[in-house]
C-alpha cells in the first residue's frame, strides 16, 4: 500500500543529500544560540548543526528553531552532542565554553577555554577539513590563535569575531550622539577584542567627512566634547550589559551572522576579525584579502572576506 507521501509524489531521482552551504555552532549557550537564530532568521544556511554537551537543551533549542521555519527560508537544523553531524561543514562558529561572570576579565577565561579547545577543535577538523573555523569564544583573540594551532590549517582558515563588536557598540555609541543611523557612522575598533582595544578616531567619519578635521582634537585628552568615553563606554559595556542580564548574546549574534554572510556571499565587505597576521602582508587566498591600517599599526588588522 502506498503511503500519503508516495502517491502525493513520484521518485524521479535521488535526493541531494550533499550540504550545500553547512554551519555549525559549538556551544549552544546564549551568544551559540544567540548566533544560531541570526543566522536562521536571515537564511544564510542550508543546513544548521548545533553541537553542546547538555542534550536536552540542544534538543529543546532544534525543535524551537525548527516551530518557525514556516516562516523563513527552509533550513535544515540538527543537534547532538557528536560531531559526526558537523559533516561537511563550511562554517564553523565556536562559542562554546566559559563566559565572564559579573566583573570578570575576559582573559581569566584563557586556560578553562583551553582545556574546552582540546576537545573541540579537532573534532570539527575531523568532519569538516575544508571548514573555515570562527571563533567567539573568549578571549577570542587568544582562543583563535589556540584554535588555528590545534586544528592544523592554514591561517586564512581560523579567524576569530575580534573586534567586530567592538567596533559596531561604536558607530552605534557615535551615532546616538549625532543623531545618525550607525550604518551611516564609519569608524573601527582594532587591536584587542575588550579592555585594551583601540578606537582609530583619525578614521571616524560620517559620509566621507572625517571627524577629526571637524575638529582636530577628537578622541584626544584636550576634547572639550570627550569623545573618548564612548570608547570607554565601550570597553565597558560588556560588563554593564553581564552585570544587567549575566551575559552579552544579540550584538554578537548579529555580528558573527554578518561575517558569516560575507564569507558564503562573497560580498567584500570589511570585517575587523581576529586573525595571525604574522607574515602575512600582501595576503590574498581564496578571496580572503589582508588589509593594513596605516598609521596605527604596522600590521595588517582588517580581513577583507
Ligand atoms: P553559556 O554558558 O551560555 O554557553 C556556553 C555553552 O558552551 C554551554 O551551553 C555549555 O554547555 C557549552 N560547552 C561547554 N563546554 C563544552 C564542550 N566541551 N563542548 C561543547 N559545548 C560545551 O555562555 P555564553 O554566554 O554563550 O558565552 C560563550 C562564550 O562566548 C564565552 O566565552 C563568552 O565570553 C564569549 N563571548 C564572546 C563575545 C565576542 O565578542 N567574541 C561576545 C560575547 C560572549
Amino acid at each position: 500500500m502506498s503511503t500519503v507521501k508516495e502517491k502525493l509524489m513520484g521518485h524521479v531521482s535521488d535526493n541531494v543529500t550533499a550540504p550545500i552551504g553547512k554551519i555549525t555552532v559549538v556551544g549552544a549557550g546564549q551568544v551559540g544560540m544567540a548566533c544560531a537564530f541570526s543566522i536562521f532568521i536571515q537564511g544564510l544556511a542550508s543546513e544548521l548543526a548545533l553541537v553542546d554537551m547538555l542534550e536536552d537543551k540542544l534538543k529543546g533549542e532544534q525543535m524551537d528553531l525548527q516551530h518557525g521555519l514556516a516562516f523563513v527560508r527552509n533550513v535544515k537544523v540538527n543537534s547532538s552532542k557528536d560531531y559526526s553531524i558537523t559533516a561537511n561543514s563550511k562554517i564553523c562558529i565556536v562559542t562554546a565554553g566559559a563566559r565572564q561572570n559579573e566583573g570578570e576579565s575576559r582573559l581569566s577565561l584563557v586556560d578553562r577555554n583551553i582545556n574546552i579547545f582540546q576537545s573541540i577543535i579537532p573534532q570539527l577538523v575531523k568532519y569538516s577539513p575544508n571548514a573555515i573555523l570562527l571563533i567567539v569564544s573568549n578571549p577570542v583573540d587568544i582562543l583563535t590563535w589556540v584554535a588555528w594551532k590545534l586544528s592544523g590549517l592554514p591561517s586564512h582558515r581560523v579567524i576569530g569575531s575580534g573586534t567586530n563588536l567592538d567596533s559596531s557598540r561604536l558607530r552605534f555609541l557615535i551615532g546616538e550622539r549625532l543623531g545618525i543611523a550607525p550604518s551611516s557612522c564609519h569608524g573601527w575598533i582594532i587591536g584587542e577584542h575588550g579592555d585594551s582595544s583601540v578606537a582609530v578616531w583619525s578614521g571616524v567619519n560620517i559620509a566621507g567627512v572625517n571627524l577629526s578635521e571637524v575638529d582636530p582634537n577628537i578622541g584626544t585628552g584636550n576634547d572639550k566634547e570627550n569623545w573618548e568615553s564612548i570608547h570607554k563606554e565601550v570597553v565597558d559595556s560588556a560588563y554593564e550589559i553581564i552585570k544587567l542580564k549575566q551575559y552579552t548574546s544579540w550584538a554578537i549574534g548579529v555580528t558573527v551572522a554578518s561575517i558569516c554572510s560575507c564569507i558564503f556571499k562573497n560580498l567584500h565587505n570589511i570585517h575587523a576579525v581576529s586573525v595571525c597576521v604574522k607574515r602575512l602582508r600582501n595576503y590574498k587566498v581564496e578571496g580572503l584579502h589582508l588589509v593594513g591600517h596605516r598609521g596605527v599599526s604596522s600590521e595588517p588588522l582588517f580581513l577583507y572576506l
